[in-house]
């Protein structure tokens, strides 16, 4: 009997079927009214945006009992300041090793050098960034509910990290609350194994609708600049994640980068740390081994506060549109993008297309024209699809240094290679 495909094999062919199908109708009937209004704005848009939603319903509640069992677990407030000051320095480093890797490829490179575009004719207006002093104040909720209203992940984990504190100040009741979030995050993780039920089909309607509306003919007149930034995000995922998993996690990087597959695969769809905070969970977790305490901490944080992805995007970026301005930046401009990549990627919430708002924070900083953005907003799409991939890729990552650190990596786990496959889950039904 052939061998039952896993959810992962199932969801990639979907992916598969719909980046072929989206494009066939991008490049054949992109103007049949019938298809575009029916298919592509109706099936597609509704059962993907459905999905979506699904993946982020799990976000908050998810996020809370687990963070609850992790403090817990960790049980005092030292580790956990600990573990808290490596996760971020390790986040920072790692962001800074992008932006630096990409503004070199860049440099080198030189897209955009004759492009032959003419400067000024695109009509991008930014939304303003928020400033810096609001980003550090905001992380105090002052109001938790609001924050668990709005999924702030930010507030969330400041508030749920208090919260499990007190827990383990008040001894026995404190206790008695942690065994209860350990029945509600295992409760959870039942509920992420039933969303990814429907994530083939899900998957399917988000690649097919994303590529009903991004013609792959689009990239081609900005082939230097999209490509520059596709190798810098490849070399980044596979060569530094993989240096850094071996030298400093001490993991064989090749296992790490295939059981990472599935979050590979939800980052990409969905362009969005944030939703597939879910799954990177669950693969951390269940595929790679690591424990619960350091997990449930750093994969929501990164999410939140690591982009490496758009920080490659944003080197790239500024690199392209200065040579198509004719814009010569000097070291210190080149210092003080790194600098702004690094602040920016901690003020971007993991959700689709906002690294090109914190584009024009960089860009203002170094006086490039923002309206350059116009420029490069039609490939964005893709590459936020890719970037956001490389980001979740940071965030587990990150999480392994800190978790070998801790000694909280099980590695039987970890070199099982059918370790927490996902396998459909059978409803219970009511005996007869
Ligand atoms: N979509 C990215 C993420 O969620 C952020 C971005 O680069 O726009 O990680």
């Amino acid at each position: 009997m052939a061998k039952k495909m896993t959810v992962t094999a199932k969801i990639m062919v979907a992916m598969v079927i719909g980046l072929v199908i989206g494009s066939l109708i991008n490049t054949f009937a992109s103007d049949v009214e019938f298809i575009q209004t029916y298919l592509v704005n109706g099936l597609f848009y509704v059962v993907g945006a459905a999905f979506v939603n699904g993946l982020k319903m799990l976000v908050v509640p998810l996020v809370t009992f687990s963070l609850i069992c992790g403090v817990c677990g960790i049980g005092d407030v030292k580790t956990l300041g600990r573990v808290g000051f490596k996760a971020f320095g390790l986040y920072l480093f790692t962001t800074g090793i992008a932006i630096t890797l990409a503004l070199s490829v860049a440099i080198f490179v030189a897209p955009g050098d004759g492009f032959e575009q003419a400067a000024g004719t695109s009509t991008f207006t930014a939304k303003p960034a928020p400033p810096l002093a609001e980003v550090f104040i905001n992380i105090v909720p002052s109001n938790p509910v609001n924050a668990f209203a709005e999924g702030n992940m930010l507030q969330i984990i400041f508030f749920v990290i208090l919260f499990s504190i007190a827990m383990l100040m008040c001894g026995d009741i404190g206790k008695q609350l942690a065994a209860s979030a350990e029945r509600l995050n295992e409760v959870m993780m039942k509920v992420v194994t039933l969303v990814m039920d429907f994530a083939p089909v899900g998957v399917f309607f988000l690649m097919a609708k994303t590529f009903s509306e991004q013609g792959l003919g689009l990239i081609l007149p900005m082939a230097g600049y999209f490509f520059t930034v596709i190798v810098c995000l490849l070399l980044h995922a596979f060569g530094t994640f993989s240096v850094l998993v071996s030298l400093l996690a001490k993991l064989n990087p090749l296992v790490f980068i295939k059981k990472m597959r599935p979050a590979h695969i939800f980052a990409f769809s969905t362009a969005s740390s944030n939703a597939t905070i879910p799954v990177t969970l669950q693969v951390v977790e269940k595929r790679l081994g690591i424990n619960n305490a350091t997990a449930s901490f750093t994969v929501p944080l990164g999410a939140t506060i690591n982009m490496d992805g758009t920080a490659i995007m944003q080197g790239v970026a500024t690199v392209f549109i200065a040579n198509v301005y004719g814009i010569n930046l000097d070291l210190s401009d080149y210092v003080t993008v790194v600098g702004m990549s690094i602040l920016a990627s901690i003020g971007t919430a993991g959700v689709p297309g906002v690294g090109l708002i914190m584009l024009a924070m960089v860009f203002n900083q170094v006086g490039l024209p923002v309206e350059g953005i116009g420029l490069i907003l039609g490939v964005d799409r893709i590459l936020d699809m890719v970037r956001t991939a490389v980001n979740v890729t940071g965030d587990a990552t990150v999480t392994c240094i800190v978790a070998r650190g801790e000694n909280e990596i099980d590695e039987a786990i970890f070199n099982d290679p059918e370790a927490g496959v996902i396998t459909e889950v059978d409803l219970p039904h009511k005996a007869a």
